[in-house]
């Protein structure tokens, strides 16, 4: 049995993505995102693929905050962040203030599988999109015309207006053989200062798997997600309190509650159950599981 669960970002759906076109279009994008990934686990291919694909079909989507689309520093430029983390053997990669590759998560998986770190930044980060499998882009190929938009409406309200959240990208899996994997991508946060990371490509905090517990991936406020370790936070309460994963669930919202953080999280446990829930305005979820219909939900 396989199990795979995708989110295109928690936030506030502002009433330019109820419109039906963008709808759609967004609805149209998780669902080929969820079929990129689920094609993987129906051939019996590894969680990781699967992650790896649905997220990389995210990238390239401009409506979704990750890859082509990414929201803008405060300088206007795109800094993309993305990890990728397999739960049998815990190897992980992650990149953080990426400008120049195509698809970040490829060189997170490059690390993943081939590098002696976890976590590398930057231009030297860049510098891998060739050998990981990706092109090289210039930065505008990120910057998109609603992205620069929303930026001036973020200068304008001031920063005392808080960042935006949403749109960022993710993806969950169980693979037949029992393997779990997360992954995450994304440009952050609207006006954020030039050289920030995020919670996402930091492992334990925005993206966590581990095949004795569960595997999560998360979005919304960031910096909250890193002061509480998260991601990590949620596998320990399954792996060392016993916590079956929807409870475990229950209780790290009810915390991000109380600290007046939002966001929301997917994530997969090794029976494949799956749990995606938030304390923002809306999230954008899909999951399958094997044997049943795919679910894609936009809802607020
Ligand atoms: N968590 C992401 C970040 O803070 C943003 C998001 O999920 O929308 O970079």
């Amino acid at each position: 049995m396989y199990a795979l669960a995708i989110h295109g970002g928690a936030g506030s759906l502002s009433a330019a993505d109820l419109q039906p076109a963008r709808e759609l279009g967004l609805r149209e994008g998780l669902a080929a995102a969820l079929e990129a990934g689920r094609r993987i686990l129906q051939a019996d291919g590894p969680a990781l693929d699967a992650v790896q694909a649905a997220v990389t079909a995210l990238e390239d989507d401009p409506l979704f905050n990750a890859g082509r689309g990414a929201v803008l520093t405060l300088e206007g430029s795109a800094e993309l962040d993305a990890a990728i983390m397999e739960g049998t053997t815990l190897r992980a990669g992650a990149v953080a203030l990426v400008r120049h590759t195509k698809n970040p998560i490829r060189i997170a998986r490059y690390l993943l599988e081939h590098s002696p770190h976890v976590f590398l930044a930057a231009e030297a980060a860049d510098r891998l999109a060739g050998v990981a499998g990706s092109e090289r882009v210039e930065n505008d190929y990120f910057i998109t015309g609603a992205r620069r938009e929303q930026l001036r409406a973020f200068r304008q309200r001031g920063e005392a207006g808080g960042a935006d959240a949403a749109g960022t990208v993710g993806a969950v899996a169980r693979d037949r053989c029992g393997r779990l994997a997360a992954a995450t991508s994304t440009g952050g946060t609207t006006g954020k200062w030039p050289g920030r990371i995020g919670d996402s490509p930091v492992i334990g905090a925005g993206t966590y798997a581990d095949d004795a517990s569960c595997a999560v991936s998360m979005t919304g406020q960031g910096e909250w997600f890193l002061r509480t370790a998260q991601a990590y936070d949620l596998v320990a309460r399954v792996r060392y309190a016993g916590e079956p994963l929807a409870r475990a669930v229950e209780a790290a919202l009810e915390r991000l509650t109380s600290l007046n953080a939002r966001g929301g999280l997917i994530a997969v446990d090794a029976s494949g159950t799956i749990v995606m829930r938030h304390n923002s305005a809306g999230m954008l979820r899909a999951s399958v599981r094997e044997g049943e219909e795919a679910a894609v939900i936009q809802s607020r």
